[in-house]
């Protein structure tokens, strides 16, 4: 899939099951720009971070 932010990577798709919620990263191989899902939202790093916190309560 061609890059949403430079248009001139291609991104790689990682699937990810945190706490149950679908999270789903796209990482651009050229400018590194890493795109955060989750049940297909976009999110933050730091919303997925919290999601992966909240696991260890
Ligand atoms: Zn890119």
């Amino acid at each position: 899939m061609l890059c949403e932010n430079c248009r001139l990577g291609t991104t790689v798709e990682i699937s990810l099951n945190i706490g149950g919620h679908n999270v789903t990263l796209r990482s651009c191989s050229h400018c590194e720009k890493r795109i955060w899902n989750a049940d297909g939202d976009s999110v933050e790093v730091s919303e997925v971070l919290t999601l992966a916190t909240a696991l260890r309560r």
